[in-house]
């Protein structure tokens, strides 16, 4: 199934309507339901059902793990920090304000000026247990560095459970090997972004 049926969650044209009998209401009503349904055996009409669909093979269950239904690009999963496309570094600028809007105040980062006198990022991390998996981090983001990827499976046994830079991080010979891909998905910029941005009114 690719995304384009998934979209399309519009199953009205595969509506039945089913003919329901009138519930009897008089005992002499219900002792006649019960004769109609034991000789017309509708218990081995079901089973037939059953049986019919069982050895059609074409079963829809989804075998979860090793198969799993495609999730929108807009999906609100796991965070990555991810690479700048042209050079491989990492886009955090360290500006801070992923931290600052998170509600659940669950992102901590640690910055620091390196020996070329530019910030650099030292620690970043999300505590997966406090995430609401909003998405206010990656929307203010403003190098599209946070982002949400794809990855739904958070499970943990602790509540406290974190991820570290590392584990977001694009790791640079996934980069190198230029699987990491401009990001389309929450927080992204609109392909008609440059259009919607205002003139500032100001003359200057
Ligand atoms: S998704 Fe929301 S709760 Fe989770 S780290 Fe981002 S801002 Fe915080
Ligand atoms: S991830 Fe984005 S918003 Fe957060 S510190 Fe880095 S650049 Fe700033």
């Amino acid at each position: 199934m690719d995304l384009t049926n998934y979209n399309n969650r519009d199953i009205s044209k595969d509506y039945r309507y089913v003919k329901v009998d009138p519930i009897p209401t008089t005992p002499w009503e219900k002792f006649k339901r019960v004769v109609k349904r034991t000789f017309s055996c509708e218990l081995f009409v079901g089973l037939w059902i059953v049986f019919r669909e069982m050895i059609k093979f074409n079963i829809h269950t989804v075998q979860y793990p090793a198969e799993k239904l495609p999730i929108s690009p807009r999906y609100r999963a796991i965070h990555k920090l991810l690479r700048l496309m042209e050079s491989g570094n990492e886009r955090c600028i360290g500006c801070g304000l992923c931290e600052k809007i998170c509600i659940a105040n669950c992102i901590r980062m640690d910055t620091k000026i390196d020996e070329n006198s530019r910030k650099a990022v030292t620690e970043y991390t999300i505590n997966f247990g406090r995430c609401i998996f909003c998405g206010y981090c990656a929307e203010v983001c403003p190098e599209l560095a946070i982002v949400h990827g794809g990855d739904y499976e958070n499970a943990s046994e602790q509540r406290a459970h974190f991820a570290l830079k590392e584990d977001m991080l694009t790791p640079i010979d996934i980069f190198k090997a230029g699987k990491q891909k401009e990001f389309p998905g929450f927080g992204a910029l609109s392909k008609n972004a440059d259009e919607n941005v205002k003139k500032t009114p100001l003359a200057y």
